[in-house]
Formats: structure tokens, C-alpha cells, sequence
């Protein structure tokens, strides 16, 4: 028994008793963060289950040392005024210059148990992942990581309801002079389908969208970043319309979406880790051009 805790006490005092962690994107990690977020049921704007998943996304950034910003606001919905909150994390870097990865974290208020693993989930998983992998590392430029509320329309999807909470970041972000200095923006949205095929979104900045395709490809990962071409009106959207270079990495192609079949058993860790490496690695070489 003593020799084991002294055992232990070397360990713990040699620092070898903390999980082993990669030091890249851990898809396991990423299905985790995704679980727990999802373990708090339909999330919409407004909701006690929205703010409980808004103090775990906090709680949870708060282990990666970033600064946390709140950005509380009220929107004007069909359904009335709707109070909603984008969480932001900022690592700072040194060159003046910054870099975005965005997502989605409410799911869309629909009638039964939406509980949306993929649409809402898997970008809020893979952002705390993600924000844990650049968290241990010096920062070139500015990084953001933007947990948007308020995505989802309240009623039919149409440019006054819908984007709520990108729509809000972007004016904010015009104002106090973040956007002119963004290289490049990234949003993730429904990137955890285990069938996973994401197809070039052209409403987004070509040059990009090129830097990301082909770091995929370089990685082997060719088969799941399709020459499909698709428009979709997302979350990068008010940022494109602001002249920022922003993409939305998507995979529309998923049978359960809008249904109380978007579960976690319909999406895997291995796609969350291919998607997770590839923005990984694009933020390194956006970083160094
Ligand atoms: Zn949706």
C-alpha cells in the first residue's frame, strides 16, 4: 500500500499522472464535449436549458486560459423579444491580425425532443475541442472562437429570422474594429455526420475556401472535402456581407436534420477529429501567410 501512493506521489510529482492527451484534435474529446452539451436536451434561445449549456461552455473555457467574452443582447423574434448570448473566446496573439472559428450552439425550437447532435452539437463540441488544442499553444494572431446563440429561425427561415447571433457579432465586431482585421473566417456547422461528405459552400470567400480544400487533401483527407458546390445562407454569412474573408465548412447531406433523429448514435468522433485536424491545421498556415 505505501509503496504504491509513494508510487503515486512520484508520479503526480514528475506530472505523469494527468491524462495523456495528443497533442492534436482528439475526436473522442471533441464526441465528448459534443455529448455533454447534448445531455442538456432541446436548447432554443430563451430557454434554462440554452443558459445551462451557455455556464458549461464558460465552466468549460475557463480550464483554457483564454479571455471570455459575453455578448448578452435581445433579439426581436416572431415569437417576441428573446434574450440570447454568444459566448466568445479570445487567445491573443501579437501581430495585430486575427482569425475566426465560429459555430452554432441553440438547436432549433421545433415540436418533440429535438435534441440536435449534429445541428447545434458537433460545432459546439468541436469548438471546446479545438479551443483545448490551440489553448497550450503561443498565438501568432488573434484567435476568436465564437459560440453563436440564436442560428435558428423561429419560424420559416428568411434574412429577419434566422442568424440572430452572428448577425449581432458581426455589427458588433464592425463597430469596435475586429472585423478589418480578420484574415479568415471559419464556421462549423453539422460536422460530426458519420457519413460525412462536405461540400464547397460558394456564397463564402473563394481564396479560403481553396486553403482549407487543399489542406484536406494534403492530409488524406480528399474523399470527405467534396468538389460538390453548394449556396447556403449560414452563420459566415453577415460576415461575408461585411467583406470578411469567411467560409462555412457544412456538411448538408444528413438524413435526421430538423428531426428528433439528429442523435448522438448518427454521428462519429472520427468525423469530428477529421473536420477538427483539418481547421486545426488551416488556422497554422493561415497564421503563417
Ligand atoms: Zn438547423
Amino acid at each position: 500500500m505505501h509503496r504504491l501512493k509513494a508510487a503515486w506521489a512520484i508520479a503526480i510529482g514528475l506530472g505523469i499522472a494527468t491524462p495523456v492527451m495528443a497533442a492534436g484534435v482528439s475526436g473522442a474529446s471533441a464526441l465528448n464535449f459534443t455529448r455533454r452539451a447534448v445531455e442538456f436536451g432541446p436548447r432554443p434561445p430563451g430557454t434554462p436549458a440554452n443558459t445551462a449549456l451557455q455556464n458549461y461552455i464558460i465552466a468549460e473555457l475557463k480550464k483554457d486560459g483564454c479571455e471570455i467574452i459575453e455578448d448578452a443582447f435581445v433579439a426581436n423574434t416572431p415569437k417576441g423579444k428573446i434574450a440570447m448570448k454568444n459566448i466568445i473566446a479570445k487567445f491573443p496573439g501579437k501581430s495585430g491580425k486575427a482569425i475566426a472559428l465560429t459555430g452554432h450552439f441553440d438547436t432549433k425550437l421545433l415540436p418533440g425532443k429535438f435534441v440536435g447532435a449534429d445541428d447545434g452539437g458537433s460545432s459546439t463540441g468541436l469548438l471546446l475541442e479545438l479551443a483545448r488544442v490551440f489553448a497550450r499553444q503561443p498565438r501568432v494572431d488573434d484567435l476568436y472562437l465564437a459560440f453563436f446563440d440564436g442560428e435558428e429561425a423561429f419560424g420559416e427561415w428568411s434574412a429577419n429570422d434566422s442568424l440572430y447571433g452572428s448577425k449581432h457579432l458581426a455589427e458588433r465586431w464592425g463597430k469596435d474594429g475586429t472585423l478589418k482585421r480578420i484574415k479568415g473566417l471559419i464556421n462549423l456547422d453539422m460536422i460530426g455526420d458519420k457519413n460525412l461528405n462536405i461540400p464547397q459552400e460558394t456564397n463564402g470567400d473563394a481564396s479560403l475556401r481553396r486553403l482549407v480544400w487543399s489542406m484536406a487533401a494534403s492530409l488524406g483527407y480528399k474523399a470527405y472535402f467534396t468538389d460538390q458546390q453548394i449556396g447556403e445562407d449560414d452563420d459566415h454569412m453577415p460576415f461575408v456581407r461585411a467583406g470578411v474573408p469567411a467560409i462555412d465548412v457544412i456538411d448538408v447531406d444528413y438524413t435526421p436534420w430538423h428531426t428528433d433523429g439528429d442523435t448522438m448514435d448518427k454521428i462519429s468522433a472520427q468525423s469530428l477529429e477529421i473536420v477538427g485536424t483539418v481547421i486545426y491545421e488551416s488556422v497554422l498556415r493561415l497564421e503563417h501567410q
